[in-house]
């Protein structure tokens, strides 16, 4: 393997905290421009130091000279990282001064990703910067939960927290409520950085036990957040402000919110990414239509990110952004795997989840189980109680009545018999199947064989 020149790489712009508006106010056209060369080095490093590379940029053309050239580059994908655990045959040189995360994912085989330290700073600075755009900044007390698992890259996000200038409390792990909110009282806590669903043992403990409890700001990633999980927590934590962050440890850190993005909608970290959305033909997708997020991280070398089909789907939202930042935008519509096919139809799991969230009694999590039956598909969709209020929904007959109606598809299948009648449970989150490495809610149990 060939020792790796990093001075050769280093004059990635890394974003301040408060000057850094001036980069974002340079038009995107430059920047893309400015992007395109920093890919076309990109790739030459890395075929000419990787195995892999070698091989699938065999006839990539010397040099990118317009964006067509870019086109022509083929994708890479999860799978590229999965042929040999770890992915060795990708790496550009001996990685020394790294370090190695598995990007569990709540499904399939996890991937093994590696990063040098410099790496890790870099993004760690754009993981600030999502934060401080988020609204932490020297006056916040971020209480963040998380539990630890093996490899695992979590660290990160107190290292992107130390350069907002808030008070950091670590809270760890999610299922003692008890202590947990010892020190969020402990420490006055008025923002809490957390992944949604690591919150219900805690709100379940204050239903329980007929506490209150004030937390105005919630930054939160690592999965949606579903508008009845927002009402519920407006109502149970007081939160008046949400904002969320988007990254992967796959890719790099990828998004950010200004004060004018709504739920899903993110900029782009763009020196730090060169963002692609690409329908299924594996053409770019027309101005406002649906297709999958691209990435190629500018700035890693030794395991480069080249053309990686991230699974997210996603909308280019306009260029043009009140808050007057240039970086492009999008919305992030959910993952790509996140259909199923039942009776032949493909259906989207929005089709299911979303039309359920807006009771009131429900937190919007959900778990699809698709089981056979004498040869036909049944659908069991679990919804999780949020809290005591689950006693407000008298029957899922009213569930399933509601899914019927909103989703036409579903319910002609249903009627012509090809599928069995729709099956409704509500549940609490412990009779939910979850991911023994995340904690994540598993979103398909597919049992049909
Ligand atoms: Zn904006």
């Amino acid at each position: 393997m060939h020792p790796i020149n990093w001075t050769e790489f280093s004059e990635i712009v890394v974003p301040e905290l408060s000057s850094d508006r001036p980069t974002d106010f340079i038009p995107w056209d430059l920047k893309r421009r400015e992007a395109l060369g920093r890919i076309s080095d990109l790739i030459q490093f890395a075929r000419t130091t990787s195995e892999f590379y070698c091989n699938r940029f065999r006839n990539v053309p010397e040099a990118l000279l317009g964006e067509q050239d870019l086109a022509a580059v083929p994708f890479s994908s999860s799978s590229d990282l999965q042929v040999e655990v770890p992915p060795r045959g990708l790496l550009t040189g001996d990685p020394t001064q790294s370090l190695v995360f598995t990007s569990g994912g709540s499904s399939g085989e996890p991937k093994i990703v590696y990063w040098t330290a410099e790496e890790l700073w870099t993004n760690v600075a754009y993981h600030g910067k999502g934060y401080a755009m988020a609204g932490i900044n020297p006056g916040s007390v971020v209480g963040t939960f998380g539990v630890p698992g093996y490899l695992t890259s979590e660290f990160t996000v107190y290292l992107g927290l130390m350069r907002t200038g808030s008070l950091i409390v670590p809270i760890g792990m999610n299922n003692d409520p008890e202590r947990l909110l010892r020190y969020v009282t402990m420490f006055h806590v008025n923002t809490l950085l957390v992944m949604p669903s690591d919150l219900m043992p805690l709100l379940g403990y204050l239903d329980e036990k007929n506490l209150e409890l004030d937390i105005p700001h919630l930054v939160y990633g690592g999965e949606r957040l579903f508008s009845s999980t927002k009402e519920y927590l407006r109502k149970r934590l007081h939160v008046w402000r949400f904002n969320s962050t988007f990254q992967s440890i796959d890719v790099g850190t990828i998004g950010f919110q200004c004060e004018h993005c709504t739920e899903a909608q993110y900029h782009i970290h763009d020196t730090l990414q060169y963002i692609e959305c690409v329908n299924e033909q594996g053409s770019w997708a027309a101005d406002g239509e649906i297709g999958e997020l691209v990435i190629t991280n500018l700035h890693r070398r030794l395991l480069p990110v080249i053309r990686y089909k991230t699974g997210d789907l996603i909308r280019r939202l306009p260029e043009s952004c009140p808050c007057g930042i240039t970086n492009p935008r999008i919305e992030l519509l959910g993952r790509r795997q996140e259909a199923i096919k039942l009776a032949g139809e493909l259906f989207r799991l929005d089709d299911f989840g979303v039309p359920a969230s807006r009771f009131t009694g429900l937190t919007g999590e959900f778990q699809i189980t698709l089981e056979k039956d004498r040869a036909m598909d049944r659908l069991r969709i679990t919804f999780e109680a949020a809290g005591a209020t689950s006693r407000s929904i008298r029957s899922s007959q009213i569930i399933v009545d509601y899914l019927l109606e909103s989703v036409p598809k579903l319910r002609d299948l249903v009627a012509a018999r090809v599928m069995h009648p729709v099956v409704v449970d509500i549940v609490n989150r412990e009779a939910m199947l979850r991911s023994p490495s995340s904690g994540k809610i598993i979103r398909v149990n597919d049992l049909r064989e």
